[in-house]
């Protein structure tokens, strides 16, 4: 069945004016899809009857199916959705104690980037994500909020998947993200894991989205062996494109650091990542290791951080530690659909695709 969230503005008109409709009631439509934000075909209330029956029994409010979900007692909801062809993917919403409402949505299924820490990387790569599907997951976390009469505010593509491993969808999804759903560019990161050209292009790109890095380590031998991506762009080449960025687009950039104990957050690691770091308009977001099955080690203590940040203090480099998000839903990149799998089954929900 055609899914409305498929289409463009003009589509969308094409589609109702072909069915003998005024070309008005496609602006209708598409208000209740992106700015009322209905769940169901049954909220259109203006439109005509036979026009709401025709789009209910010819086209879908959505193609996520969701397979799980779980939410934990800091508000934090966890979702796994089922696609077309059977894959799964995560999707989370954090809502922050300011008026902020995060949606965290994946860009493919599975990752072929093989972080060692990290369960999407431990499953692997399956498929790239179309850019209706990595929009529509924030559409929905949009509609659920609606709702309850709040509004979607932020969007990180720091699901599952490397979105600069499937730039064009992850463009184009934040593209729409912008255009359709309103969201300011200001208002939505991208976090790579250092694809170097792919870094530059987007700087190119002259977008005012942000940009986060998952550096993680500050020596090649050390980062190497956590993301094996680094053996194709080393942290000399990655911290050029860095530069790059912040030069084109005037805009501070975040670099990420899972705080691993005994591994990454010693003073030699702080150190280092002093030096790199200086004089770059930055910020370091450390955020302690969620454990996985995959990975043997776990995160850092708040002494080890707190050492690690005095250190970086004094190259003038701002760190902050992010609060882990439900920590009790397996709330990690990958972990939920990496718990369900080894349980043998998707917890069932009632939520079906409108
Ligand atoms: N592929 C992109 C975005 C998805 S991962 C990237 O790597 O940046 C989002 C963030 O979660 C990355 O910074 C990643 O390194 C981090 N991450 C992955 N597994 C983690 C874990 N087990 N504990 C803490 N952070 C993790
Ligand atoms: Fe892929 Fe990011 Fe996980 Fe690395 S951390 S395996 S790039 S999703």
């Amino acid at each position: 069945m055609l899914n409305l969230y498929e289409l463009t503005a003009e589509q969308l008109a094409d589609l109702i004016v072909g069915w003998g409709e005024p070309r008005f009631r496609a602006k209708q439509v598409w208000k209740w899809l992106y700015d009322r934000r209905a769940a169901d075909f049954a909220q259109m209330t203006d439109l005509p009857k036979s026009l709401r029956s025709r789009l209910e029994t010819e086209t879908q409010l959505g193609a996520l199916t969701v397979a799980a979900e779980q939410s934990s007692g800091d508000g934090t909801v966890k979702r796994l959705y089922q696609l077309h062809d059977g894959q799964f993917i995560e999707a989370v919403l954090m809502p922050y104690d300011d008026d902020r409402r995060t949606a965290c949505i994946s860009t493919q299924a599975g990752c072929a980037m093989g972080c060692v820490f990290c369960a999407t990387g431990q499953m692997g790569f399956a498929r790239n994500l179309t850019p209706t599907e990595i929009f529509e997951q924030a559409v929905r976390f949009a509609r659920d909020l609606e709702a309850e009469g709040e509004r979607l505010s932020n969007v990180v593509l720091m699901g599952m998947g490397e979105p600069f491993h499937n730039y064009e969808a992850s463009l184009a999804a934040t593209r729409r993200l912008m255009s359709d759903l309103g969201i300011g560019a200001r208002h939505i990161t991208i976090s790579t894991v250092g694809l170097v050209p792919q870094i530059r292009q987007f700087a190119d790109e002259g977008l005012q989205v942000k940009l986060a890095v998952s550096l993680h380590a500050a020596t090649d031998g050390e980062r190497s062996s956590l993301l094996p991506v680094n053996k194709r762009w080393p942290i000399h080449d990655l911290l050029d494109a860095c530069r790059y960025y912040v030069e084109k687009s005037g805009r501070r950039i975040t670099f990420e650091w899972a705080a691993i104990h005994g591994e990454n957050d010693t003073p030699e690691q702080a150190l280092a990542l002093g030096k790199l770091l200086k004089g770059l308009l930055c910020h370091v977001n450390i955020i302690p290791l969620n454990p996985t099955g995959g990975y043997a080690l776990g995160p850092s203590g708040s002494d080890r951080i707190e050492r690690f940040i005095g250190i970086l203090e004094q190259y003038g480099i701002p760190a902050t530690v992010r609060v882990r998000r439900g920590i009790d839903i397996d709330a990690g990149c990958g972990q939920l659909k990496a718990n369900v799998l080894r349980r043998g089954s998707a917890a069932p929900v009632s939520d079906p695709p409108a």
